[in-house]
Order: C-alpha cells, then structure tokens, then sequence
C-alpha cells in the first residue's frame, strides 16, 4: 500500500515554511510597508508566491485544478525538490532506466542518493522482469520515468507504466518535456487515479520558452503540498511568469510553429533516409532524432566545423549523435552538409 507520510523525510513532514509578506497579506490595495521593498519601480515588489494567474490559464488549458499543479523554476527544480523531499542523503535510493536524460543522476549525486540505473531493452523499453525486485527495497523512493525519453526520442509502453504505478510504493516521476510533440494522453491526466504519481512538462519545448524557466508539475494535493512547502518563497519571477501566461495567451503561434516542427521532423526523417552515413535513425515521438552513424565523433567534429551543431550521444548509445528538429532553412544546412560530407567519405 501507498502512503505518502512514510515515505517523506521526516524533517519535511515537520517542516514549518517560511511565511512571506506576501502570504500574510493578499490584497492587492493599500500602502505596501511590509516586505522592505524599494517604492519606486516596476519590477519593485515581490512576486506572489503562489503563481495563481499562470496556474488559473493551464487549468484552463488542460483542465486540471490548480490544487494540482506546481510550478516551478524549470523542471530541473522540480527534480531537486522531488529528491529533497522524499529521498534522506546517503540512505535512500532512486531508480532509473538508461540511456536517459541526465539531471536525475546529477540531482542524485548532489543530494547524496545512490541512483539506481536499469538499462533499456533492444528497443528502449523498460524491462520489467529487471525492476520488479526493486520494488521490496524499502529504501527506493523514486522511480524517474522520461517519456518521450530523452535522448532515445519514444515513448515508453503505457502498460509498463501502468505497471510500475500499480505496483512500486514509492513516488513515480513521469518527465513528460517532450509530451507536446506526439498524440498521445498525457499521463497528467490519470494523477486522481495514481496517489503516487508526478507528472512534470515544461514550458522549454514546445512552448519556446527554454530562457524563462517555467516548470510544471501534476500531482495529488498532498504532493503538491509539500513541493510548495520546500520551494523558495518567490522561486518564479515575474518576468518568467508572465512570459509563460503570455505564451498560453498565444496559443496560434504556439500551434503554428508545432506543426512546422513536426513538418520538418518527418521531412528531416525522408531526407535523412536517402544518407549512406546515416545508419539508422530511432522512431522518436519529441522534437529531435537519435540516428546511429558509423563515426560519430568524426561526424559530430565534421558537422561543427560547418557550424553546424549536434549533440553527441555515443556514451549513451553506440555511434549515435541526437539531433534537435531547427527551422526549415537549418534543417536544410543540416542536410546539405551530411550530403556534402557523404561524398567526401
Ligand atoms: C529539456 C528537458 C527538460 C526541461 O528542463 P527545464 O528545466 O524545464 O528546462 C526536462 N526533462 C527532459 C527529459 C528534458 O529533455
């Protein structure tokens, strides 16, 4: 069975949370003399804390309440948070599956937690005959699941994940940064169904936002709670809220410049193709492609010497450099230097 307070820190669950001028004081009128601010200015006073109107249009873009969701300075944060919360330095433990995105292992070493790491099968999907012992150490917290994942670009099965959720009793971190960019539901959809469940986007991909730090995480109240409880008090500035409200505001662009993306990524795949250097390129449900190379330290060199850069996976996955979908003219650069660089070889 699940149960959130034994598996929190201990000190979080007794944890009495810096109360700001701005929590003790909501109204919007009056003679503001309470928070040591500066008068003058526009950038002068504190942010709310809470983030209200940024959560007010998610919820009313998704559908989800804002009890539910949590924002915070980009995903990266809300990784930290989730093992500071959950996780006692040099006792527990987390668990991933690689090849995968890097922060869970860099969060886990700076909060002293053994970082368990479960490889892929042939098609990077979880194995599941792998995990399951996992799930009697009382000393697991954390299962950090990226889906897409990055850098291998697939989704992973959803009866795998359902799998995990129904039977691990610790927390199950489902990354969903790329979820924009692919048809399927999202897993912030079934948080009333899995108490153990946090679901994380963010406004860097999809919603061209990579600069503002705006990240998002879906969880029962509870969890939710206790994320808010850990954060710095004015952990979103106001700027970076904003540019994430106006963003939601202009959902055209938003949808327009997908599509285009997702045009691109199928005629990058077509063209990609038609390459001898190009080995093989994974089924990718985000906005970039894992493709296998015969060198690709030499291909990687090769294409920055033409300015153009791709990001070299090969310690993850043999030969492979993992390139990000750009506009059409860099997609064309892209494809112009492979062809050219194809001839030389
Ligand atoms: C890019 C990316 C993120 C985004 O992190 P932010 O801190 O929100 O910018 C999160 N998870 C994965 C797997 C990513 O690739």
């Amino acid at each position: 069975m699940f149960d959130l307070k034994t598996i929190v820190r201990p000190n979080i669950l007794g944890l009495k949370p810096y109360s700001s001028a701005r929590d003790e004081f909501k109204g919007n009128e009056g003679v503001f003399l309470d928070a040591n601010e500066n008068p003058f200015g526009t950038l002068n006073r504190y942010p709310n804390s809470d983030q209200k109107t940024l959560k007010q249009k998610l919820s009313a873009y998704n559908g989800i309440v804002i009890k539910n969701i949590f924002i915070g300075n980009g995903s990266d944060e809300i990784i930290d948070l989730i093992y500071r919360i959950f996780c006692n330095p040099g006792k527990d433990k987390a668990l991933t599956f690689t090849p995968t995105f890097g922060m869970y292992q860099v969060a886990a070493d700076i909060n002293a937690i053994e970082l368990i790491t479960l490889p892929l099968n042939d098609h990077f999907q979880i194995k599941k005959d792998d995990l399951k012992p996992y799930f009697k150490d009382e000393k697991l917290k954390l299962i950090f699941i990226c889906s897409p994942n990055n850098p291998t670009g697939n989704c992973f099965k959803k009866s795998d994940i359902e799998f995990i959720l129904e039977n691990f009793n610790g927390i199950v971190i489902i990354d969903e940064a790329y979820a924009d960019f692919n048809d399927n539901k999202s897993w912030s959809q079934s948080i009333e169904t899995y108490p153990n469940l946090i679901v994380t986007q963010t406004f860097s991909k999809a919603w061209a936002l990579a600069a503002a730090r705006i990240g998002i995480a879906y969880a029962n109240e509870e969890i939710i709670q206790l994320l808010n409880k850990v954060k710095m008090p004015y952990n979103i500035s106001k700027l970076n809220e904003t540019a994430a409200i106006e963003a939601l505001e202009n959902r055209t662009t938003f949808e327009a410049n997908k599509q285009i993306i997702l045009e691109e990524k199928k005629k990058l795949i077509t063209a990609l193709k038609k390459l001898e250097i190009i080995k093989k390129i994974y089924p990718s449900d985000a906005n970039f492609l894992l493709v296998e190379v015969e060198d690709a330290d030499k291909l990687y060199q090769n294409l920055v010497e033409q300015k153009v850069i791709t990001r070299k996976r090969n310690s993850l996955v043999k030969n492979s450099i993992r390139i990000t979908v750009g506009k059409p003219e860099e997609n064309e650069k892209l494809i112009n230097t492979l062809a050219d660089l194809s001839l030389r070889t």
